[in-house]
C-alpha cells in the first residue's frame, strides 16, 4: 500500500476532491473518492446544491438600516 505514488501522467484530477488521479481508481484518485461519489449517486444527492441555509455571506436582515454614511 506504500506504493502508491500519484501517477505524473494522470491528466485529470480527481472530481472528488481536485487530487491527482490514480491509475488503478481512474477517474478517482483514491477508492474513497470513488466511494464517494458512487455513494453521492445512489443517495441521490448529486442534485442537491452545495448552499443550505448559510446566509453568513454578506446577507444583512432588512430590519436594521445600514450604517448611515457620511460623505
Ligand atoms: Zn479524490
Amino acid at each position: 500500500m506504500a506504493d502508491d505514488a500519484p501517477n505524473p501522467l494522470a491528466g485529470k484530477p480527481c472530481p472528488i476532491c481536485g487530487k491527482a488521479m490514480v491509475e488503478k481508481y481512474r477517474p478517482f484518485c483514491s477508492s474513497r473518492c470513488a466511494d464517494l461519489d458512487l455513494h453521492r449517486w445512489l443517495t441521490g444527492s448529486y442534485a442537491i446544491p452545495l448552499t443550505e441555509n448559510d446566509d453568513e455571506d454578506g446577507e444583512e436582515p432588512s430590519l436594521a438600516p445600514a450604517t448611515p454614511r457620511e460623505r
